[in-house]
């Protein structure tokens, strides 16, 4: 059941009256700017990720059984939230991106919903891959999802990529996986640089991703965290929103 919404309006106005002064300001951002588009987070009671569990990288790699379960999880997560619509979150970042307000969203999600949302593509800094496409761990060529699932429906095994015979993943990072390096190169220098950093929707416990607030912050950046739970970086951040992003930052889409 979705919660019903809420916010600490004083802190949310605290907020948006910090974002409105920005110069720099970069968005992180975590699986909870999806919900309210019906894509379930990771650790809310009840997850749907929790009965479909990511499978870590080693044990993908090592079995081509696992590899086949792990389409098998992906495609009934993409069942769950097909069709999910930008929330008020991803439409508020992205209107201040257009604005030159925003210069970047740096994001854990693989949902594809910011760039949805209307920010453009070379905005949306992706630490954790994304879940819309699929990639060749040996050449690199792209595979389209349904492509995927029809050899993997046809032949129950998973998926090899036709150009060369390798492993067909998720464009995602597994837990486990090697970061990618630009994307983080990226993140890190967005960080160190910025007036404000917006962290919305992460419980703030995935590393390395959950580094970034802390660099920005020791770096001289005002740290807002908008999160609907305590946050491990509550604490060090200048201002705290408990309560939901869209209700915080949807008085700000222009
Ligand atoms: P998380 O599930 O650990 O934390 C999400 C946080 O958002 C929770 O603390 C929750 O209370 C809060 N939240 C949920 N809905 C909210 C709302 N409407 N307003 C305000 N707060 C809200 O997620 P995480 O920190 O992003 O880490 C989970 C990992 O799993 C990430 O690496 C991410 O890549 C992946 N993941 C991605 C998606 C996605 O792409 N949408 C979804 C689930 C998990």
């Amino acid at each position: 059941m979705t919660p019903r919404a809420f916010v600490d309006e004083e802190a949310a106005a605290d907020a948006r009256a910090a974002i409105l002064r920005a110069r720099r300001m970069v968005g992180f951002t975590g699986a909870g700017i999806s919900t309210e588009s019906g894509v379930p987070d990771f650790r809310s009671p009840g997850s749907p990720w929790m009965t479909h569990k990511p499978i870590p990288f080693d044990v993908w790699l090592a079995s081509e059984e696992a590899r086949a379960e792990a389409w098998r999880r992906k495609f009934a997560m993409d069942d769950i939230y097909a069709g999910a619509q930008p929330s008020r979150g991803h439409r508020a970042m992205a209107s201040l991106i257009s604005r030159d307000m925003m210069q970047a969203i740096v994001t854990q999600n693989i949902d594809g919903l910011h760039q949805a949302g209307g920010a453009p593509a070379d905005r949306v800094i992706e630490l954790h891959g994304n879940g819309t496409y699929a990639k060749c761990l040996s050449c690199g060529f792209r595979h389209e999802l349904a492509d995927v699932r029809r050899q993997l429906e046809t032949s129950h095994r998973a998926p090899v990529c036709e150009a060369c015979g390798g492993m067909v993943k998720s464009a995602t990072i597994s837990f486990g996986q090697a970061m990618p390096v630009e994307a983080m190169q990226r993140a890190d220098a967005l960080a160190r640089d910025c007036d404000l950093f917006l962290v919305a929707g992460s419980s703030l416990v995935v590393f390395p991703a959950a580094t970034l607030p802390v660099i920005a912050k020791r770096s001289g950046a005002t740290l807002i965290i908008i999160n609907r739970e305590e946050t491990e970086l509550d604490d060090i951040a200048d201002i705290v929103v408990r309560g939901d992003i869209g209700e915080a930052l949807g008085p700000l889409t222009n």
